[in-house]
């Protein structure tokens, strides 16, 4: 049986979720499912992630009320969950982490992933130097030219990056390439997804790891006001920042929970924007059933937004199921909208963002002004946003 935060025995919350994968990637993804079973209720393994996210990470990350956001607003407290302060800048690593950990329990040797922008490979690359495993990080070629900086830190962290070259040489070709060679060589290598998606158990297992953040917001919230949140908001792209949050809030029917994807340039022409939810339609990407971007053949539209960590075609089975019951509510936020969320925070609490969390920001814009004073918003602050200056910078530039 589905409840608001766990899938059914077949990985399916609701409609989404499950396993389609190709029969060579069964046996692997059945070996990731039964060790990740064991590890999730094995004390010293959830011991040792809990000590890395103290003494590597350096959580708890803080709960911040943005005071003079909150009086230019003139509405709602909003408060920051301050992911954009973790080792590495951003939530990813306490996903990753917690799969590299997995990963030299099951007794592997090898990371391999894809990445799209780089971040998830960033942040891959750290764990696997942390806990002395390789890395091996597939990338669309035009990713590779797009993204060089990243490419240049995982390169200094120790990790291989794979250049992806066939089909359109983007995120969805460096996955087939990823799924591979995992395919070919599942006895020393682990596959490690950047987001709540995928193929069951992924997506329950990042949820699982990026979990902390709701639990320590919902800790700080009640320690600073005695109460919960009003609302809650996080950006999503396939969704991890954003379970991560909410997970700990689903069954209180009190707190509002907002979503915010990429309206990007124009949401109603096709590869302008990446908002899934609004847009898209059931169908099947990466191993599960969720909500994609597709054409009439089920090949995913293109993308864009503002933030590159955003723009994925598809999105996490349990946002799809959350938004079928109406539980969380997704809305979007478009690239002007979101460099001015960035630009506010900046300049009212001398935080750089990342573009990525500026979309959560655009949306607590929206709302705070609409409501009462004692009222509380929590948005997740995701990441930073040094990796964005130089494009902010030049779009400012040109407006
Ligand atoms: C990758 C990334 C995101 C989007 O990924 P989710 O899985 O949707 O959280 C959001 N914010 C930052 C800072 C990121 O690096």
């Amino acid at each position: 049986m589905t409840s608001l935060t766990h899938a059914d025995e077949h990985g399916f919350f609701g409609a989404h979720g499950g396993r389609f994968l190709p029969p060579q990637l069964e046996a692997p993804i059945a070996e990731v499912a039964a060790a990740y079973s064991e590890a999730r209720h094995d004390p010293e393994f959830q011991r040792e992630y809990e000590a890395l996210l103290v003494d590597y990470v350096g959580r708890p990350s803080p709960l911040f009320l943005a005071s003079r956001l909150t009086e230019h607003l003139g509405g709602a407290k909003v408060y920051l969950k301050r992911e954009d302060l973790n080792h590495t800048g951003a939530h990813k690593i306490n996903h990753t982490l917690g799969e590299a950990l997995l990963a030299k329990r099951m007794g592997k040797t090898k990371l391999i992933a894809e990445t799209g922008a780089g971040q998830h490979g960033v942040a891959l690359a750290t764990a696997a130097a942390l806990v002395g495993l390789t890395c091996e990080i597939h990338m669309g070629a035009i990713d590779i030219e797009k993204q060089h900086p990243n490419v240049v830190r995982m390169e200094l962290l120790g990790a291989t990056v794979i250049p992806v070259t066939s089909g359109g040489r983007c995120l969805k070709d460096a996955v087939d390439s990823a799924f591979g060679v995992w395919a070919a060589d599942y006895g020393h290598t682990f596959f490690a997804i950047g987001s709540v998606v995928g193929p069951d158990p992924y997506p329950s297992m990042v949820r699982d790891f990026q979990s902390i953040v709701g639990r320590e917001a919902r800790r700080q919230v009640m320690e600073k006001e005695g109460r919960l949140p009003d609302v809650l908001v996080a950006s999503v792209g396939g969704g991890s920042n954003a379970m991560g949050l909410f997970t700990a809030f689903l069954d209180d029917e009190s707190v509002q929970i907002y979503g915010v994807e990429p309206g990007g340039r124009n949401i109603e022409v096709v590869g302008e924007h990446a908002a899934t939810m609004t847009k898209g339609s059931p169908g099947t990407l990466h191993g599960m059933k969720t909500i994609v971007l597709q054409d009439d053949a089920g090949e995913p539209d293109p993308v864009h937004s503002i933030a590159s960590g955003l723009d994925y075609p598809g999105v996490g089975p349990q946002h799809a199921f959350l938004r079928d019951i109406g539980r969380v509510n997704y809305v979007s936020a478009t690239d002007d909208e979101t460099l001015d969320a960035f630009q506010l925070l900046c300049r009212t609490e001398g935080i750089i963002p990342a573009l990525e969390s500026s979309h959560a920001l655009a949306q607590v814009m929206k709302l705070a002004p609409g409501m009462a004073s004692d009222d509380i918003i929590i948005a997740n602050l995701s990441g930073r946003g040094d990796k964005d200056i130089d494009y902010v910078a030049e779009r400012l530039g040109k407006r």
